[in-house]
């Protein structure tokens, strides 16, 4: 398997590992001088700002764009609520192709408020997903779809494995045009038992667009924002991205922490350099 030692330009920062901390400007700085060679922002963090000159500022940097975060939540209560969520996530998609994102990451969302029909719930994400294909393949902003895991059903997500996830994917495009995928983030499916044989089939069928780093844990304190850094937890990376280079995946590595109580309590140089070393040393 190849060696990451020294090539911190293969790896991303996912924006929200900083904790939102400082401007995009700043922080597009901050990594670019880390050493990456990709960022991947938060649509919080363009909001009040040009897209077209954030994107400049990325190139400017020396960065790429790993992927754009995240989907505006797909189900709704109601079918004008149901269009509202479509119609804002075209808008997002037209800023990742702005930013030249080489994925928009798709967090579907979960049961819509007072429901208890999950089953439905997967039907309008499916739904939704497929009246936005047309508006992503046009933009050349290819949808990755990150199963989140299963303690998300009700408030995040309700795609939970990556083989739900893949089959998704199978039944929206199934002439694979490269314009739906998915994302893989350790944090949400390491403990899956079909891990591996889901990951093959992701690089097979030219779906595997993203790859979030992270660790989990032992005991994790909060389910949304006590994710651990590489190394820290008990997440085979090394065993994981084993796969992920099988399966012929080509791009960058993504780090993506959220941790409330630790991280984003230290500054964003001290956060890239343990990052960094992590990176080359652990993943
Ligand atoms: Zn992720």
């Amino acid at each position: 398997m190849s060696d990451l030692a020294g090539r911190l330009d293969r790896c991303s920062i996912n924006t929200a590992t900083l904790g939102y901390q400082l401007p995009i400007g700043q922080t597009i700085e901050a990594v670019a001088r880390a050493g990456f060679g990709a960022i991947a922002p938060w649509r919080r963090e363009l909001e009040g700002e040009s897209a077209r000159l954030v994107s400049r500022r990325i190139r400017d940097a020396g960065l790429t764009v790993s992927g754009y975060c995240r989907s505006t939540y797909i189900p709704a209560a109601s079918d004008t609520e149901f269009a509202e969520n479509i119609e804002d996530n075209r808008r997002a998609i037209d800023d990742a192709a702005e930013l030249g994102a080489a994925c928009f990451v798709m967090v579907v969302g979960g049961l819509p408020q007072g429901s208890k029909d999950l089953a439905d719930a997967r039907r309008q994400v499916r739904d939704g997903i497929a009246r936005l294909l047309e508006h992503a393949g046009a933009q050349n902003v290819p949808l990755a779809i990150e199963p989140l895991h299963p303690m998300y059903a009700a408030d995040r997500a309700c795609i939970n494995t990556l083989r739900q996830a893949l089959d998704l994917c199978d039944a929206l495009d199934p002439s694979q045009t490269g314009t739906v995928g998915v994302a893989v983030d350790l944090y949400h499916v390491w403990w899956d038992p079909d891990l591996k044989t889901q990951i093959l089939r992701a690089g097979h069928s030219k779906r595997l667009l993203g790859f979030h780093l992270c660790d989990w844990l032992v005991p994790t304190n909060d389910m949304l924002l006590d994710r651990g850094m590489m190394g820290d937890g008990v997440i085979d990376i090394h065993g994981v991205r084993r796969h992920i280079e099988a399966s012929g995946y080509a791009g960058r590595l993504e780090v993506e922490i959220f941790s409330r109580d630790n991280w984003w309590k230290r500054p964003a140089t001290e956060v890239l350099e343990v990052c960094a070393q992590r990176l080359q040393t652990v993943c």
